[in-house]
This record gives structure tokens, C-alpha cells and sequence, in this order.
């Protein structure tokens, strides 16, 4: 069973990228853009749906918790819990069973939607659990916190060359199609720590 990064920080659109490349499914416009971004409104393929159902609840609420679900954003920038827990079984539906329109769940706006990744996190990750994943912490970072370096940005293009890419990070390769980030000098305190 293929294994969600829950305390490791992995956020919802890179598990469910790994559950549909693992399994060989082929669409994934429920979760990249056509941009070639990460999408603001995310859903789970009715006929992958039972790979979910095989997780534990709690697994794919700790996914969501690695999204932002359960913070909000401070006019300095900075993550703060909510002291009200948010609504993670109707968000859970919105995932699973999309009926609304625009389809499925609305990721937190102060989330970024670009794929960022720290390409020394990715290698440890590789090194240690035989595959890569996506942190929820940089789409509200440019900095990583462990490796005190600046993130790498996949640049944009379309979303088949970017899945493409996606699949080569995960995997470790190397690619052109990145650019780090420049830092100021709030960059590196914007960073919450809440989801390090
Ligand atoms: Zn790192």
C-alpha cells in the first residue's frame, strides 16, 4: 500500500500524484493545472477512489492539515493555527465526492500553486523512503528551514511536460526546467513554522 508522508509534511496534491502514477492512471487535471501548476480546486478520481478508502481517515486529514486546512495567514505573513478546527469531514467530501462547481475542494489561498521543492529535502527523502514527495511547507516558503538553502521553482509549461517533470523530481533527476529562488531578506522570515 502506497504510503502517505503525513508526518514528514507531505501535502494533499503530492500524495494523490503518487497514488495515480504508482497505480499507472493517466489524467491528472484533478490535480495540475493547465498552466502546469498545482490546482486550486482538487478532487479524487471516482475510480481511484478506493485507494482512499484503504487509508485511515486520519491519514488523509493530516494531508489536508500539511495543506493548510487548519491555519490561517497573519497580515505579517506568518501561519497561525486555528483555534476552531475546520470542517475536515465535509472537506473530505468536497475531495472525494465533488459536486460543486468549480469542482472539488478550494485549497487555502495563501497556499502558492507553484511546484516548489528543496532539492536536498527530495534526495534525503529518496535516500530514505525510495521515493520523493512535496512538502506543504513550501508553498508557503522560498527557503527551506532544514537545509537553510532557497527552494527550487519548476518553471511554467504545460501541464503533460509539467506532470512529466513532476514525476522526474520525485525520482530525483536533474533537471533544466528549474530556477532557485532569489531571496530578500523577509523571505527568510516568512517562512511559518508551523508547517516545518
Ligand atoms: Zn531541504
Amino acid at each position: 500500500m502506497l504510503k502517505p508522508f503525513t508526518e514528514q509534511g507531505e501535502f494533499i496534491h503530492s500524495f494523490i500524484f503518487r497514488m495515480q502514477d504508482t497505480t499507472g492512471f493517466k489524467d491528472f487535471s484533478n490535480i495540475v493545472s493547465t498552466t502546469g501548476r498545482w490546482k486550486e480546486y482538487i478532487y479524487i478520481h471516482k475510480n481511484t477512489g478506493f485507494i482512499f478508502e484503504r487509508h485511515n481517515e486520519s491519514d488523509l486529514i493530516q494531508l489536508l492539515r500539511n495543506t493548510g486546512f487548519d491555519k490561517k495567514y497573519t497580515v505579517q505573513g506568518r501561519a497561525q493555527e486555528l483555534t476552531k478546527p475546520t470542517k475536515y469531514l465535509e472537506d473530505l467530501q468536497k475531495l472525494i465526492n465533488p459536486t460543486s462547481k468549480p469542482r472539488g475542494l478550494m485549497i487555502p489561498n495563501f497556499m502558492s500553486r507553484e511546484v516548489r521543492f528543496c532539492k536536498s529535502c527530495m534526495n534525503e527523502f529518496i535516500k530514505e523512503y525510495g521515493t520523493g514527495f512535496f512538502k506543504g511547507h513550501w508553498q508557503v516558503s522560498k527557503y527551506c528551514n532544514t537545509h537553510q538553502i532557497p527552494l527550487l521553482l519548476l518553471k511554467a509549461s504545460a501541464k503533460n511536460t509539467s506532470i512529466q517533470n513532476i514525476r522526474r523530481i520525485i525520482r530525483g533527476e536533474l533537471l533544466n526546467e528549474v530556477q532557485e529562488f532569489e531571496l530578500k531578506e523577509e523571505d527568510l522570515f516568512v517562512s511559518p513554522q508551523l508547517f516545518a
